[in-house]
């Protein structure tokens, strides 16, 4: 099936996913890829499947779920392998274009160098677009990237596209741990981002088993140095480590609130303590959700800021 989900997505809301390449045809080998090995390192678009046959899927799976009163707020292309691969991409986008739900493509971005690619993205309603790396042998070391790809024409086919593009470019920069975790890492990557201006800029880590053996996610105190860094220039950095779909915002409960806001936003020590108060709550909750392993206090240049801690990361 080329349809699945709709799946929760922080990023996406409900969001119908849509499997436009063959298990695994991708421009990178990722160290840290949750979906298994590149079979097929590959930087030749070709036609997967036909335009009928997808525009067919999806749209049985979106009149089924519309029977069923099911929300989808995005219709996302998110493969397994890399969706602009596929030649046929402006053509699917057109067909399910009737379908009146927004339209999104996860992509690592590395074709974005050529025309046909920026004009099939074109039609999409969101792309996001992965920036690991600024610097070359980091890029090479963590995206193990094809041969032929290079960073630099890679970067400046982001910055073109978004000189074009009408729609929403969101970010993400995975964070792993003695790979592209350095400060002057991240203050590269921050510097392009500012370049760039996407809507919002993710910083995640990887929550599932990685491609290859050993990869680990980023300390918590990187992830905490990574967004400190993030926010001093771009508004809207948010952290992304799992818990997808887990809206925050003062429910009533208080240890729920925490996580949810420290899953996305490491809160500053006098952010809690305001948060607290007035929630009518003193800090054991604080000091309880520690001694469950569910949060943490890093220091950051002086100040502490609490996060969410994710099952088994150390
Ligand atoms: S670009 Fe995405 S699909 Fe391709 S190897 Fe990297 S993480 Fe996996």
């Amino acid at each position: 099936m080329r349809a699945f989900g709709p799946v929760p997505s922080r990023r996406l809301g409900q969001s119908l996913g849509i499997n436009n390449i063959p298990p695994k045809v991708c421009t990178y080998s990722c160290v840290y890829c949750q979906i298994g090995k590149t079979i097929e390192l590959s930087t030749q678009r070709q036609a997967f499947y036909t335009a009928d046959d997808l525009a067919r899927e999806v749209t049985e799976k979106v009149d089924e779920l519309r029977k069923r009163q099911t929300k989808i707020d995005y219709l996302s292309f998110v493969p397994d392998g890399e969706p602009t691969l596929d030649r046929n991409l402006g053509k699917n986008i057109d067909r399910i274009r009737p379908l009146n739900i927004k339209i999104a493509v996860i992509t690592n971005g590395s074709l974005l160098n050529r025309e046909d690619v920026r004009e099939n993205l074109q039609k999409a309603d969101l792309v996001s677009l992965k920036v690991d790396a600024i610097s070359n042998k980091t890029w090479l070391k963590t995206d193990r990237p094809h041969k032929s790809l290079d960073l630099k024409a890679i970067l400046d086919g982001m910055l073109e596209f978004k000189a074009i593009f009408k729609g929403d470019i969101i970010t993400e920069t995975m964070l792993l741990k003695g790979m592209n975790d350095s400060h002057e890492e991240i203050k590269r990557i921050a510097e392009f981002l500012t370049t760039l201006k996407p809507q919002k800029s993710y910083i995640s880590i990887p929550t599932r088993p990685t491609a290859v053996k050993g990869v680990l996610p980023a300390s918590d105190q990187a992830l905490n140095m990574a967004y400190q860094v993030f926010k001093e220039t771009l508004p809207k950095a948010e952290y992304l480590i799992g818990n997808e779909g887990n809206e925050f915002g003062f429910s009533g409960n208080i240890e729920e609130d925490l996580l949810g806001i420290t899953s996305v936003h490491p809160m500053r020590e006098e952010a809690v303590k305001e948060y607290l108060k007035k929630a009518g709550a003193d800090w054991d909750v604080i000091t309880d959700l520690i001694r469950k392993g569910l949060l943490i206090g890093v220091e950051y240049q002086g100040k502490n800021f609490y996060l969410r801690k994710l099952p088994g990361k150390d």
